[in-house]
C-alpha cells in the first residue's frame, strides 16, 4: 500500500484550518470528485474517498489532536478508533450515512447526493409509468399526416383533492416516524465502533408526509384511472413499427409527480392499390394492347382520390410515369414522394374466331412488327433511372 498523504495536503488547508475551512475544503473536493460526476476517471472515487477520510479525521476535535501529534498512526489501524485507516478504507455508503449532515438540502449536494440512503437529502420526484398505445393508420393518413382523437385509460390526477391524496386537499402532515425526512435514522454498534445507517421510513415509505384523512373520490391515492382524451398530431411519412412519444399523457404516479409518457406505436394498414416504397407510392396498371397503342385516358386511384392520366399513343408494356408530388411526405420535411404508375399490357387470353380473323389480318402488317429503338430500355435501365 502506498504511503499515506497527510490529511492536510489531501483537503489543500494548512494545519492551523479552522473546523469551518475544513469543512468547505472537503465540500469543494467531494463536488469535484464525486464519482457519479467523473464516469470516466478511474481515480476520482479514489479521491472522493480519500477526502473523506481526511475529513471524518480533521472534522472530530479528538482524532484531530491524536493526528497532529502521532500522524497516522494516531488515528488508524486497530487500536486508532476511527477505524477506517489501516485495512478497509471506506465504502460509498459509510461517506453517505457518515457524512449526510453536509450534503444538506441547501448545499450543492443536494441534486448529486439524492440517492437512497444519501443522509438528509431531497426525496426524488416520483415519475408515473409510460402507456403504450398501437395506431392504424391507413395510407392516406400517413401520406399527408393526420390529427387522431384516441380514448385512453390512463391514471389522472385526481381533482378532488389536487392530487396529493387528502381529504379535500387539505396538507398532509409530517410523518411521526421520521420527523418528515422520509428516512430513518439507525446507531448500530460494530467492531470499528458505532455507525450510523440510514433506511427508508417504514410508516411513510419515504415521503415524509402521511395523510390523516383521505380524500374520498380516490381513496387516498392522489389519482383516478379514467378514459382520457387525448389528441395526436401524426406528422406525414411515418411507417410501420415506428414509435412517437407524447411526454406526460403516460400515467400520473400515486400521490403526485410528473407522469409518464404515451408512446404510440404505428401500424401501417395496407392498401388494396398503391403499395408503399419509401417515399413513393407504387401503382400497377393493366391497359389493353389497343389502348396502348392507340392512345387513351384513364382513372387511376392516388392518395388523394381519383385522377386522370392519358397513356399517349404507341406507350410500350413496362412504362413507368411518374406523378410528382403524388406521394407520400417526408418525415423529415424533404418535400413528397412521387406516385409511380407502371403500366402492364394485357394480352387476350381468349379470342372469338372474328376477333381471330381481325387479328390475324394484321399480323403480318409492318407496324405490327418489333422495332425497339433506344428510346425503349430494356427492365434495368428504368430500374436505374428511378434508383439513381
Ligand atoms: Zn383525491
Ligand atoms: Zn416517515
Amino acid at each position: 500500500m502506498a504511503k499515506k498523504r497527510d490529511y492536510y495536503e489531501i483537503l489543500g488547508v494548512d494545519r492551523g484550518a479552522s473546523a469551518d475551512d475544513i469543512k468547505k475544503a472537503y465540500r469543494k473536493l467531494a463536488i469535484k470528485f464525486h464519482p457519479d460526476k467523473n464516469p470516466d476517471d478511474p481515480t476520482a472515487e479514489d479521491k472522493f474517498k480519500e477526502a473523506a477520510e481526511a475529513y471524518s479525521v480533521l472534522s472530530d476535535d479528538n482524532k484531530r489532536q491524536r493526528y497532529d501529534q502521532y500522524g497516522h498512526a494516531g488515528v488508524g489501524g486497530a487500536g486508532g478508533g476511527a477505524g477506517y485507516g489501516a485495512g478497509g478504507g471506506f465504502s460509498m455508503d459509510d461517506i453517505f450515512s457518515q457524512f449526510g449532515d453536509i450534503f444538506g438540502d441547501s448545499s450543492p449536494f443536494g441534486d448529486i447526493f439524492g440517492r437512497a440512503g444519501g443522509g438528509g437529502t431531497g426525496r426524488r420526484v416520483r415519475r408515473g409509468s409510460d402507456l403504450r398505445i398501437k395506431l392504424k393508420l391507413n395510407l392516406e393518413e400517413i401520406a399527408n399526416g393526420v390529427e387522431k382523437k384516441i380514448k385512453v385509460k390512463r391514471h389522472v390526477t385526481c381533482d378532488t383533492c389536487g392530487g396529493n391524496g387528502a381529504k379535500n386537499g387539505t396538507s398532509l402532515s409530517n410523518c411521526n416516524g421520521c420527523n418528515g425526512t422520509g428516512q430513518v435514522r439507525k446507531v448500530v454498534s460494530t467492531m470499528l465502533g458505532q455507525m450510523v445507517s440510514t433506511s427508508t421510513c417504514p410508516t411513510c415509505n419515504g415521503d415524509g408526509k402521511i395523510i390523516s384523512e383521505r380524500c374520498e373520490a380516490c381513496a387516498g391515492e392522489g389519482r383516478l384511472l379514467q378514459d382520457d382524451l387525448i389528441t395526436l398530431n401524426i406528422p406525414g411519412g411515418v411507417a410501420e413499427g415506428m414509435q412517437l412519444s407524447m411526454s406526460g399523457k403516460g400515467n400520473v404516479p400515486a400521490r403526485g409527480g410528473v407522469a409518464g409518457d404515451l408512446l404510440i406505436v404505428i401500424e401501417e394498414e395496407e392498401d388494396a392499390a398503391l403499395k408503399r416504397d419509401g417515399n413513393n407510392v407504387v401503382f400497377d396498371m393493366h391497359i389493353s394492347f389497343i389502348d396502348a397503342a392507340l392512345g387513351t385516358s384513364v382513372e387511376i386511384p392516388t392518395l388523394d382520390g381519383k385522377a386522370r392520366i392519358s397513356i399517349e399513343s404507341g406507350t410500350q408494356a413496362g412504362k413507368i410515369l411518374r406523378l410528382k408530388g403524388k406521394g407520400i411526405k417526408d418525415l423529415n420535411g424533404y418535400g413528397k414522394g412521387d406516385q409511380l404508375v407502371h403500366i402492364n399490357v394485357w394480352t387476350p387470353q381468349q379470342l372469338t374466331s372474328d376477333e381471330k380473323e381481325t387479328l390475324e389480318s394484321l399480323r403480318h402488317s409492318p407496324n405490327f412488327q418489333p422495332k425497339p429503338g433506344k428510346n425503349e430500355k430494356g427492365f434495368f435501365d428504368k430500374m436505374k433511372d428511378f434508383f439513381h
